[in-house]
C-alpha cells in the first residue's frame, strides 16, 4: 500500500471508532510512523509504505480508536510553541493553558524566582522560561512519574539552549511540602487538579480513562487544591508576589473568594479565547 491508500484506510478504521478528527489524527499517525511531513505525504500520495510501517501504524491506530490520546501515542505534545515529552503520568497539556502562562508573562520580570505547582510535564514553567531570561524556576508535583517527565523536559529544552540561561529545579512531594526550607519565590503559577469528583465520569473517554485521574479531581466542591494552595501561599511567596492560577469556566467566583480569605488582594479574572473564564491572577499583600 502508498502512503495515499494507507492514509485512507487509516481514517476508516478511526472514523468508524468514532473518533471526532479521524482524518487529522490518521495523518499524524501517518507522519509519525514514515516520517514524511504533510507536504511530503501530498506530493508524493504513491510513495509505497513498508509492512514494518504498515503494521506500527496499525498497533497505534488500534490503540487511537480505543481512545488513547493522540499525544500519548506520538509521545510529544506542542505547547507554547515548544515540543513537550509527555506520557500517561502527566496530563497533556492544553491550550487553554496557552492563557495562563500568556498572562504570567506581563507580569513576571526577567531574573525572577518562580514557583510552579502540581506540574505535571512541566509545561507551564519551561515555557514562562523559554519567553524570559534568567528565571529561577521551582516545580512540585506528586507523582515521581511526572517529576521525571518534566526534569526530562527540562533537561533537553537545556540543551537546545532554550531555557534562557535559568536554574530550573523539580521536586517530588505534596504541594510545598515537597519544597525545602526557607524557599520563597515571587510568582506561583498552577494549573492544579480542579474538576469536581462527580464531573469526572462525565469526561470524555480520551480523559477520563486515559489521563491521570490524580491531574484533574480537585475533590468534591473542585476547589481543595485551590485552598491549599491559598493558605500555604503567604510562608512561600515574597511580600506583593503574585499568583496565576488557571481555573475551570465556572469557579471565578469561588477561587477568587478563596484567595481574598487567605490575605490576596487585586484579584483579577482573564478570559481565554473561548470567552470562558480560566485565569485568576492576584497579589499577595
Ligand atoms: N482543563 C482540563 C480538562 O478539561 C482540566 C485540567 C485540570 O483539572 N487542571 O481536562
Amino acid at each position: 500500500m502508498n502512503y495515499s491508500e494507507t492514509y485512507h484506510a487509516g481514517t476508516q478504521i478511526l472514523s468508524d471508532a468514532g473518533i471526532s478528527e479521524a482524518a487529522l489524527d490518521a495523518r499524524l499517525l501517518l507522519e509519525f510512523i514514515t516520517g514524511a511531513d504533510l507536504n511530503t505525504l501530498l506530493a508524493h500520495p504513491l510513495t509505497p509504505v513498508s509492512d514494518d510501517e504498515q503494521e506500527r501504524y496499525r498497533l497505534l491506530l488500534q490503540k487511537r480508536a480505543q481512545h488513547v490520546p493522540l499525544s500519548y501515542l506520538t509521545g510529544e505534545s506542542e505547547f507554547m510553541g515548544i515540543t513537550f515529552h509527555v506520557d500517561a503520568s502527566v496530563l497533556i497539556p492544553r491550550q487553554d493553558s496557552e492563557c495562563l502562562v500568556e498572562e504570567a508573562m506581563r507580569y513576571v520580570d526577567d531574573s525572577s524566582s518562580v514557583l510552579d505547582l502540581c506540574t505535571g510535564s512541566g509545561c507551564l514553567l519551561l515555557a514562562l522560561m523559554h519567553y524570559k531570561n534568567r528565571l529561577r524556576a521551582v516545580g512540585t508535583d506528586i507523582s515521581s512519574e511526572a517529576v521525571e517527565v518534566a526534569s526530562s523536559n527540562a533537561r533537553r529544552l537545556e540543551t537546545e539552549g532554550a531555557l534562557n540561561n535559568g536554574e530550573v529545579t523539580f521536586y517530588c512531594g505534596d504541594l510545598y511540602d515537597a519544597l525545602p526550607d526557607g524557599e520563597r519565590f515571587e510568582y506561583i503559577i498552577s494549573n492544579p487538579p480542579y474538576i469536581r469528583t462527580d464531573v469526572i465520569p462525565t469526561l470524555m473517554s480520551e480523559v477520563r480513562d486515559h489521563e491521570p485521574h490524580i491531574a484533574l479531581d480537585g475533590g468534591e466542591d473542585g476547589l481543595d487544591i485551590y485552598r491549599r494552595i491559598a493558605q500555604g501561599a503567604h510562608k512561600y511567596l515574597r511580600k506583593h508576589g503574585m499568583i496565576f492560577l488557571e481555573i475551570g469556566y465556572d469557579q471565578s467566583a469561588d477561587v477568587s473568594a478563596i484567595l481574598e480569605e487567605y490575605g490576596f488582594t487585586g484579584i483579577k479574572t482573564v478570559k481565554d479565547y473561548c470567552d470562558n473564564d480560566r485565569v485568576i491572577t492576584a497579589k499577595m499583600i
